[in-house]
């Protein structure tokens, strides 16, 4: 008969939420257990975050290559061997698999392999190679599940022509063609990797166009570049569904405005969104309260309806991104820990990894306007920046979104900051630094940026957020 043990705090899900729960708990002193039924690390470090970023910076690489007679740099045989990218891109999804569970452990929690369903709200049936297991928390359990791909009429996955992101990020050999179904941000981050490999990629949107919760002037700068490396969009397109060709391929039917067209693919990737991992896990046994997409209702610090549980990360509600999950992560294992943590952040920032990178925190302008909020924007484009024309990334921009707060004309309080352009997703932990300390536009223009960076852009576009650029003309 096999015992029970018990921990403080028991954590279900190994991903960049529960991984980072489990660390805080051990940091805290917390007797603690993470408990992954698949791959340690979640959806971000197996197929995620940092295996797709791993393919953009190859086929970044591919696609600088073509420029670099520009600086004076002959390359030639430029060749792309979709084995060995494979081969590299596991090579740090295995270090950094192992490296959290070697911090996990180093700080004192332990792990378990397996898949947890609850029992009760303290225990927990844990389904293991060895057998079931049973495990209490006395003082807290985090639910930390995830999220994975949602799947669309007409395109059942095969995991072979038929992916989600999941497959996406390991194909090999290459496609000749490839389909994406849905232009968010899965879908213009593999769609522009695929499409700079060499693969023919058309991404179809079913919105009249693409990462369309963006600003236009945002979009335009990525589309621009993609639509030059080869990347062709379908906008304003419901898929339907596919026949199989006589070759093999797929003929997909798409829904364009009312006209039927055809086009022929050998890959589709379907990249419309995710959904909450809330099912198999016992939820209902112990009467958690879920909203109508299976999200586990929390408040601020984490508690859900029944005491003792938390949840965190994808399954608990949106935006789905892995530092959000981390984040509340850490903070349900000091809620846990008897610490006063709540929820408090001013914003969460965002990137998508296209070629520009895009980055924002805080208000697009859309929405400023939306608000009715009195604003100003201030936008200063790398093309005026030295280091991004040294670097040869001129494209895009920084903007800077100031509330008006009083009668001078520096009062504007940060509301929102965007950048299209080069390091755009290091740039902008500036701008949520700046909405965190509820800063001016002024103070970013304050700050002395060192010469010649990009960030020097992010200071130029405050600055002319109040009319004082000094690299433009402050029209
Ligand atoms: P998404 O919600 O960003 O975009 C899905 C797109 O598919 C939408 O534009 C939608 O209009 C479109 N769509 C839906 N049904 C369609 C249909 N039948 N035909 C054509 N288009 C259709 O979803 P995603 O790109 O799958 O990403 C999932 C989640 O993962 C997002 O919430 C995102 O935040 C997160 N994610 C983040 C990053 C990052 O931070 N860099 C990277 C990847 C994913």
């Amino acid at each position: 008969m096999s015992t029970t043990k018990t921990y403080d705090a028991i954590v279900i899900g190994g991903g960049p939420g529960g991984y980072v729960a489990a660390i805080r708990c051990g940091q805290l002193k917390l007797k603690t257990l993470v408990i992954e039924k698949e791959s340690w690390g979640g959806v971000c470090l197996n197929w995620g975050c940092i295996p797709s970023k791993a393919l953009i910076a190859a086929a970044n690489f591919v696609e600088r290559s073509k420029h670099a007679g520009t600086m004076g740099v002959t390359v030639s045989g430029v060749a792309v061997d979709s084995a060995k990218m494979q081969e590299w891109k596991n090579g740090i999804v295995k270090k950094l698999t192992t490296g959290v569970q070697g911090l996990v452990k180093g700080n004192g929690s332990e792990l378990l392999k397996g898949n947890a369903r609850f029992v009760d709200a303290n225990t927990l049936e844990v389904e293991t190679a060895e057998g079931v297991q049973t495990v209490k928390a006395t003082k807290g359990i985090i639910i930390a599940t995830g999220s994975r791909p949602v799947e669309i009429p007409g395109f059942q996955y095969d995991g072979k022509q038929i992916i989600s992101a999941k497959e996406a990020v390991s194909l090999n050999p290459l496609p000749k063609r490839l389909l994406v179904i849905g232009g968010g941000i899965i879908g213009m981050e593999l769609g522009g990797v695929y499409s700079k490999l060499g693969v023919d990629t058309t991404v179809v949107e079913f919105l009249p166009k693409v990462l369309a919760t963006m600003d236009d002037d945002l979009v335009n700068v990525v589309t621009k570049a993609m639509g030059k490396s080869g990347c062709k969009f379908i906008t304003g397109a419901k898929a339907q569904g596919y026949e199989k060709n006589a070759d093999g391929s797929l003929k997909v039917t798409l829904d364009v405005g009312g006209t039927i067209q055809k086009v022929d693919t050998d890959v589709v990737l379907v990249a419309v969104g995710m959904r909450p991992n809330h099912e198999g896990n016992g939820f209902e046994k112990i009467g958690l309260a879920q909203d109508k997409r299976g999200h586990v209702v929390i408040n601020d610090r984490f508690e859900t309806n029944v005491p003792g549980v938390y949840a965190i990360g994808d399954v608990a509600g949106g935006p789905y991104l892995a530092h959000k999950a981390s984040k509340e992560g850490e903070i349900a294992a000091e809620v846990i820990a008897g610490m006063k943590s709540a929820r408090d952040w001013r914003a969460i920032p965002a990137a998508t990894f296209t070629h520009p990178e895009i980055a924002s925190v805080g208000l697009f302008e859309h929405e400023a306007k939306a608000k009715g909020i009195e604003y100003k924007v201030g936008k200063f484009p790398f093309s005026a920046s030295g280091r991004a024309m040294a670097v040869m990334e001129t494209d895009g921009f920084v903007k800077v979104i100031g509330e008006k707060t009083g009668p001078h004309h520096n009062d504007y309080k940060v509301i929102g900051v965007h950048i299209v352009g080069p390091e755009a997703a290091d740039l902008i932990s500036e701008g949520a630094l700046a909405m965190e300390m509820d800063a001016f536009v002024e103070d970013i223009g304050l700050t002395i940026h060192p010469h010649p960076t990009l960030g020097e852009t992010v200071m130029e576009a405050a600055k002319a957020a109040i009319g004082e650029a000094v690299h433009m003309l402050n029209r």
